[in-house]
């Protein structure tokens, strides 16, 4: 079999760490060569020197995450940025793939594109069912374009481009930045600052009352790989986990407090936003593939993480 050359487009962040962490541990011995990008090598907004990386390397296959990404306030206060940017590097992603024939692309989406209204369980047939949550439409258009263009080459050319569909994915080598972070990344550095000053007083914003599933970056990129070695359909697949694992941003602020041992107050600063109530995602088609996938339980999932950012703040992304 011919040796699969596989570059990973934001290979420096969240999930591409996560995605070589894994592969490194891997005892199997396969015909693969894994290639991590950072911005580093090339800005991805640019085809020019997109089209300079990828005939640099010659992939057969790419996982492509890289994005700008960030959390609820980030979004609100970005949405133009977060369109742009996003849009101009899924294109050039796809169509320097397409060109060069690279034979399969996994592309990411997320749960926060799907409508605003809409019913729940959410599933992967109502990407574009209604307009997006007001605070990140620039993102999930841009998000919702890698559907459209993933069928459109497909009908065109035969192309087997694809995406997954995460729910908020947590774990070592987050953005840590209080300013742009998801809520976990952003609560761990906030507390852990709280600390290290003798505080004690733990302000989470928002209610505390909207519903959210995390999954632990390790588990999102074991899917991520078997995704690319197995799962050849060019419709999305939603990579979360199961529904009854939906917590509310109170529970996760009690497991953070647990975590680190925290004995100060809880405060919940109403007048910042709660984003959309919740976006409860079903991961049945993912059952129907992989019915004994065990996904690392919250608790323990978020005790590393907090041991992690202990072990690494002064080099982690702050
Ligand atoms: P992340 O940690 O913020 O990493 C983003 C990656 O993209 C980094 O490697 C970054 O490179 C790279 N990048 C950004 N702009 C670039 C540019 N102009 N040119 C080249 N590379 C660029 O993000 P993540 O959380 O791992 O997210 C990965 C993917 O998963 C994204 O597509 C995101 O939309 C999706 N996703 C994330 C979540 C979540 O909760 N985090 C949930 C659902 C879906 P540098 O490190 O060099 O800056
Ligand atoms: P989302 O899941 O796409 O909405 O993005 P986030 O990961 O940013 O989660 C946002 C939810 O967490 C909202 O309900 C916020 O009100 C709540 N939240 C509480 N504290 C924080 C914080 O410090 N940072 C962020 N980003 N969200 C917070």
């Amino acid at each position: 079999m011919e040796k699969k050359v596989i570059l990973v487009t934001g290979g420096s962040g969240l999930i591409g760490k996560a995605i070589q962490t894994v592969i490194e541990s891997e005892k199997e011995l396969r015909d693969e060569k894994w290639i991590f990008l950072s911005s580093r090598d090339g800005d991805l907004c640019d085809f020019d020197s997109t089209k300079a990386i990828f005939e640099k390397h010659k992939p057969t296959h790419v996982i492509h995450l890289a994005a700008m990404v960030g959390g609820l306030f980030h979004n609100m206060s970005h949405n133009l940025d977060f369109f742009r940017k996003n849009m101009h590097m899924n294109d050039n992603i796809l169509q320097i793939s397409h060109e060069l024939g690279v034979k399969k692309v996994v592309s990411c989406l997320s749960t926060c594109i799907f409508p605003d209204k809409t019913t729940y369980p959410i599933d992967e047939t109502m990407v574009h069912n209604g307009p997006p949550h007001s605070s990140n439409f620039g993102y999930s258009y841009a998000k919702r374009m890698i559907d459209v263009e993933n069928r459109a080459y497909h009908q065109q050319h035969g192309n087997l481009f694809t995406s997954v569909i995460p729910c908020n994915v947590f774990g070592p080598h987050d953005n840590f930045n209080l300013e742009s972070s998801h809520v976990i990344p952003g609560l761990i550095r906030k507390l852990f600052d709280i600390i290290q000053a003798g505080g004690d007083t733990f302000t989470v914003l928002g209610s505390g009352k909207p519903l959210r599933q995390f999954i632990y970056s390790l588990d999102l990129a074991k899917l991520f790989i078997w995704v690319l070695r197995e799962y050849n359909e060019v419709d999305p697949i939603i990579l979360s986990v199961d529904e009854e694992a939906e917590v509310s941003i109170k529970d996760l602020a009690m497991e953070l407090v647990q975590a680190f041992d925290f004995k100060g107050k809880i405060v919940y600063d109403t007048t910042k936003a709660d984003g959309q109530y919740k976006k409860t995602a079903s991961n049945q088609k993912l059952r129907r593939y992989l019915p004994d996938f065990e996904f690392t339980p919250f608790s323990k999932a978020i005790k590393d993480t907090v041991e992690w950012y202990k072990e690494n703040h002064e080099n982690a992304r702050n």
